[in-house]
């Protein structure tokens, strides 16, 4: 599932593509409930005429900004997008495509279909209720320790909360959890602020590492590499018995909050 390090490498990518300033000219959706539109085209075809002035992004959700109102992208579990040229062949899975006045356009990949792509009238409408997002440089460690600490939840399902802090997903959970030694099931509110604070540094290190990641593994289009938990940014093998990448004891596996945490009975306390 694209996290908030695929996200902000394909906002980046957007960038790069010399989106911000071009006009959108056409829609053309296949989507479900595109039929029970009174557009037809999910209610996108208002997008027609209007012109792109950013890209912002607050955990998973991915915001283009445009001269009247905005457009939410949310990529669901399989969804990416992809900027293409007249020439260039569509994405296999094809869902949307937006054409825009220099003759490109600019695709959604979906195979399972739970991207979701929305035109509202303000930004607050996708990130309502959200909280800072995790890679803000305005979200301190300080705030960080006061949001999480408020929390008697274990301390897994605090990070996976959007509403304490976004873009924290899963596999990046256990992740941290791992490096600073903490239990995924231990109480957020029983951590010492030293730990918190450790915690705080591990998450911004590890989502910024698998950006450079991501970054550096490009497609053969120079479209944003697409997610694998299998590849070597992770330490922690997601399965049950593999060995700690610290200690070598058999990792264990337990629900929380009905996602499944992965972690070391050894080093996590
Ligand atoms: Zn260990």
């Amino acid at each position: 599932m694209p996290e908030l390090p695929e996200i902000e490498a394909l906002r980046r990518y957007l960038l790069r593509q010399g989106l911000v300033g071009r006009t959108f000219v056409e829609v053309d959706a296949e989507w479900p409930g595109v039929e029970d539109s009174t557009d037809g085209m999910g209610g996108l075809s208002p997008l027609v005429g209007r012109r792109i002035k950013a890209f912002g992004r607050q955990g998973k959700q991915l915001i283009a900004k445009l001269d009247t109102g905005v457009l939410g992208l949310h990529m669901g579990m399989t969804g990416r997008l992809g900027v293409m040229a007249p020439e260039d062949e569509s994405f296999r899975y094809r869902r949307l495509a937006l054409y825009l006045d220099d003759e490109r356009r600019l695709e959604l990949d979906d195979v399972r279909r739970w991207a979701m792509v929305r035109l509202e009238n303000d930004a607050e409408t996708f990130t309502a209720g959200m909280g800072p997002d995790a890679l803000d440089p305005d979200f301190t460690s300080a705030q960080f320790i006061e949001r999480v600490s408020a929390k008697r939840s274990p301390i897994k399902s605090v990070l996976l909360d959007q509403k304490v802090l976004a873009g924290v997903g899963n596999i990046y959970a256990d992740e941290v959890l791992l490096i600073v030694g903490v239990s995924p099931s231990r109480r957020a509110d029983k951590i010492s602020t030293r730990r918190l604070e450790s915690l705080h540094n591990t998450i911004v290190g590890v989502l910024e590492n698998a950006l450079a990641f991501i970054e550096s593994h490009p497609d053969d289009q120079g479209r944003p590499y697409v997610i694998d938990t299998q590849d070597d940014r992770m330490q922690i093998p997601r399965k049950p018995g593999a060995a700690c990448p610290q200690c070598e004891t058999a990792l264990k596996s337990k629900k929380i909050g009905g996602r499944t945490a992965y972690y070391c009975p050894s080093c996590q306390h």
